[in-house]
């Protein structure tokens, strides 16, 4: 069998970390980056330079590989469905895809009344005010694209910071929601074939500080019926948005059950820890999902699973200084980028 070569757009350090699992099944990876010296350029078979988001430069990185595959979602979904219809295998496809567009999430879930939280779909600071007129102050306000690790997500308290924040926001859809009592943050990772086969992770409980997720705890500590809930919608969400590979749902824990916060139609930080956590990581998982091969195990590899995300800050210091105390702690993983 000649090995596959699967084709990333985006060399961040999740194609970084795709590339390890995919050496173990002798997968070659091929990157588009944007940059030579990005995450994965390192250790990807082969590197190509150019603008994730031109279509001329994504034609003629998708030719030769067997199916393409994203870093990151923020790519141009027009150019995305034109390459599906030049006949490229991709996956996630476009309409898996739109669904990290927080809008279009909220307004297909709601449709098929999915838990997700009360919302509108808005554009000004007066929409904003209406919204708030009827479900109290404060709201949240997100941009509907864009955003991540809280960026793009604004908690406004009253009609003047409504008012600040749309002005830095326009033309841009923003989804508003009220402040949510949330009690905790879940998510669950799945990964899906083609075919529609799909399995779920365990459920993890994410703590997010400053909109970032710092850690996340294997089994989360939720009710068990909770848990299942979760997983079924998880796996139903899959289902709906045709996922293929790793789809993570994040799920806020309100005194009113379970709401679906965002979806990410790719490996995510939630589902780090099982790179030695869980008997088959969510990289080679998302590897045997577009390639249409068997899945492997989510079952954990130990009674409980924690991971720690550590970020540099304005003035890092090189990690390296520290590694040596880390790695004296027994049975820890370190994964440095
Ligand atoms: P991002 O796309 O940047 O990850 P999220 O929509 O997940 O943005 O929001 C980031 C964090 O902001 C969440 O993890 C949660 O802690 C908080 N948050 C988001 N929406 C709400 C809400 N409606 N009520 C309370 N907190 C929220």
């Amino acid at each position: 069998m000649t090995a596959p070569t699967v084709g990333i757009i985006g060399a961040g350090q999740l194609a970084r970390m795709t590339t390890q699992a995919a050496m173990s099944l002798a997968v070659d990876v091929k990157v588009l980056a944007a940059d030579p010296s990005d995450p994965a350029c390192i250790a990807a078979t082969a590197v190509e330079v150019g603008d994730p988001g031109d279509l001329a430069a994504i034609r003629r990185f998708a030719e030769g590989c067997d199916v393409v595959t994203f870093d990151h979602e923020r790519v141009d979904l027009a150019a995305i469905a034109t390459l599906e219809a030049d006949g490229a295998r991709v996956y996630p496809s476009s309409t898996t895809l739109r669904f990290s567009d927080k809008a279009h999430q909220r307004v297909e879930f709601s449709a098929r009344e999915l838990p997700v939280p009360q919302f509108a779909v808005v554009d000004s600071a007066a929409d904003i005010e209406a919204f708030a007129a009827a479900h109290g102050w404060p709201v949240v306000a997100k941009t509907a694209v864009g955003g991540y690790d809280g960026r793009g997500v604004f908690v406004l308290a009253d009609p003047h910071e409504a008012r600040q924040v749309a002005s830095t926001l326009v033309g841009c859809q923003i989804v508003v929601e009220p402040l949510l009592d949330i009690r905790a943050e879940i998510a669950v990772v799945v990964a899906r074939r083609p075919s529609g086969a799909a399995i779920a992770y365990p459920v993890v409980e994410t703590i997010q500080r400053h909109g970032i997720c710092v850690e996340t705890v294997t089994p989360a500590d939720v009710d068990q019926c909770l848990a299942a809930e979760a997983s079924e919608l998880a796996i139903s969400i899959a289902e709906l948005t045709g996922a293929v590979g790793i789809l993570a749902v994040e799920f806020f824990v309100t005194p009113d059950g379970l709401v679906v916060n965002e979806l990410a139609p790719r490996p995510h930080n939630s589902g780090h820890w099982t790179i030695e956590g869980a008997v088959t990581s969510q990289f080679e998982n998302h590897l045997r999902g577009i390639l249409d091969w068997p899945l492997g195990a989510t079952t954990t590899t130990a009674p409980a699973v924690a991971m720690v995300n550590i970020l540099g800050g304005a003035h890092p210091t090189d990690p390296a200084t520290r590694l040596s105390a880390a790695l004296e702690v027994d049975d820890a993983h370190v994964h440095l980028y």
